[in-house]
């Protein structure tokens, strides 16, 4: 049994930017963050853009950052949630540089911003296109320099510890207590419990297969929300990325970022046809929902695998000087950007919805917190806009502190019984665990993808149906184990998406059913 004053389930920057400020401000205090692999592996560390925020307030200003966040969101963001995030944006932006993180600036000394699709202004602070990885970076060497911190990289946490575990229970109302998390290398299952729990765990990309998300991407933090009974909204609504690199494996694929059509690159089809001016009068520069639709539309009709974005045209060296990622990476693939079409898929990139939260980040489930992705805020709607999802957590992460801050409570720590490990080890789990895996990404992606029907939603409860009662089994009957129980998660993921697919009867931002 450990026990901690705040227990982080993730290390991307919602849980990392949320240790710092509780570390810097209460050094009595301990904080404990539990990481499933190693300390910077997350989603963070693959963002390539940067972070929206206003900071050039003669060429832009908060209404036109709110507006175009409205835009993208549909009708479905929470105004006062959006004005909040936006205006907040520079402070959280400068702590984060004073905590050690470098973004570009011009021969002026200026910051050098990107645009990007759905912004109507130059407002995207990024480090190259590598910016995810500097404030990954940067977050952990202020981490690093806070011993009242510690991290416990590869502990996977299996489940919140709430009233239900606990014998005399609060009834009527749940509470979070911490949680049980399995040490990768000792195979023990460790009990944390801690006075305030924050989920910072992150997206679920992994759950269709094809994706921008490192492998990490599995909703854990979702599914054990929603087990626990927290509310969980707007799954509906998974932003495909219109132009992730097209790989014939499958798998994670690396992203072309979005800024590189802002930079002025084309999508066209095989023969050469630049089909966005036919959907959308932004072109190329349309919001992601509308490039990726469009996308899926001409590879249906077209019945190829793939759509190309020709840079050819583009000033070679500048583009080298901005993408030197996207640039090598092409490279390594044998793609010479100068002469060559790059061949682009949509893939899952983000998810708008999730765990609900107030404007503290506090759920339904009491000293339970949840922040970054795996949160829903309201902030997006029914469509993230580009590079705003960094800004929330930042924004997010110092909204739950100052709530933690100026609510002081007592830890709670009632008496939890030690996780019970039942079943024998079988040689063919792993093959029983990547077989069903696949069907549920299949499924996923054919039936539950960027263009939904009802016959398909409908076919797809019964299909996970199938899935989910098979690997309820080899979860009662084998110990408890990583892979195993990200597929569970993945399916309870799934299940949520699906359920709400189903709900929503009216077609916004990045949803579309053609029945509706
Ligand atoms: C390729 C790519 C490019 C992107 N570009 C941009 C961009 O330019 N601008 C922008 O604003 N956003 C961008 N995004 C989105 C953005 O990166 C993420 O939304 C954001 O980083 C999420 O941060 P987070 O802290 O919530 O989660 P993450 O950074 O994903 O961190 C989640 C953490 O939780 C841990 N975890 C998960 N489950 C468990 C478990 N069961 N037990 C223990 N630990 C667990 C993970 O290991 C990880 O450490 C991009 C995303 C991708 C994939």
């Amino acid at each position: 049994m450990i026990r901690t004053d705040v227990l982080i389930i993730g290390s991307g920057v919602a849980g990392l930017s949320f240790a710092v400020k509780m570390a810097e401000k209460f050094p009595e205090r301990h904080i404990s963050i539990v990481t499933k692999s190693d300390e910077d592996e997350s989603n963070t560390k693959y963002a390539q853009g940067g972070v929206a925020v206003v900071l050039d307030e003669k060429e832009d200003s908060f209404q036109n950052h709110i507006r175009d966040t409205l835009i993208a969101g549909d009708g479905l963001c929470n105004e006062a949630v959006v004005e909040m995030v936006v205006t907040e944006g520079p402070k959280r932006l400068k702590e984060l540089i004073d905590w050690g993180a470098n973004f570009d600036v011009d021969a002026e000394g200026n910051f050098d911003l990107g645009k990007e699709g759905g912004h109507s202004a130059y407002r995207v602070v990024h480090h190259k296109d590598i910016t995810g990885y500097e404030v990954e970076r940067a977050l952990l060497d202020r981490v690093a320099q806070l011993s009242n911190i510690s991290i416990l990289s590869h502990h996977f946490v299996i489940d919140l510890i709430t009233d239900h575990h606990i014998e005399a229970s609060n009834a009527g109302s749940i509470s979070c207590f911490g949680a049980y998390v399995l040490n990768e290398h000792s195979k023990e299952v460790l009990t944390i419990q801690a006075g305030s729990t924050l989920l910072a765990s992150g997206g679920i990309g992994r759950v269709y297969g094809h994706t921008t998300n490192p492998i990490i991407a599995t909703g854990d933090g979702i599914a054990m929300a929603y087990r626990a009974k927290a509310r969980i909204k707007d799954m509906e609504f998974v932003q495909f990325h219109p132009t992730a690199l097209y790989n014939e494996d499958g798998g994670s694929s690396f992203l072309i970022s979005e800024a590189v059509r802002g930079f002025g690159a084309f999508l066209r089809t095989k023969n050469g046809n630049r089909f966005m001016p036919d959907y959308d009068d932004r072109a190329e520069l349309a919001s992601r929902d509308i490039v990726s639709q469009s996308i899926d539309r001409e590879l249906k009709k077209s019945g190829d695998l793939c759509v190309y974005l020709d840079c050819t045209h583009l000033d070679m060296s500048a583009f080298k000087l901005h993408f030197p990622n996207i640039y090598a990476k092409c490279k390594e693939n044998q793609i010479d950007i100068e002469t060559d079409w790059i061949p682009v898929v949509p893939a899952s990139h983000y998810l708008c919805g999730g765990i609900v939260v107030d404007a503290n980040g506090k759920t339904s489930i009491s000293n339970l917190f949840a922040c970054g992705e795996c949160s829903s805020t309201g902030l997006h709607g029914a469509n993230r806009l580009a590079s705003n999802s960094l800004l929330e957590a930042l924004v997010y992460a110092h909204n739950i502190f100052q709530y933690i801050s100026e609510n002081p409570r007592p830890s709670q720590f009632p008496k939890i019984p030690e996780w019970i490990n039942k079943g024998n080890d079988s040689p063919n789990e792993q093959h029983l665990i990547q077989n069903n895996l696949e069907q549920l990404q299949a499924l996923m992606r054919n039936y539950v993808g960027i263009i939904r029907t009802d016959d398909h939603l409908q076919k797809a409860i019964g299909r996970l149906d199938v899935i989910y009662k098979t690997v309820e089994d080899l979860y009662k009957t084998y110990p408890v184990h990583t892979g195993l129980c990200e597929l569970r998660n993945m399916i309870n993921v799934a299940h949520l998406i699906i359920g709400q697919s189903i709900e929503r009867t009216e077609n916004k931002g990045g949803y579309f059913n053609l029945d509706n």
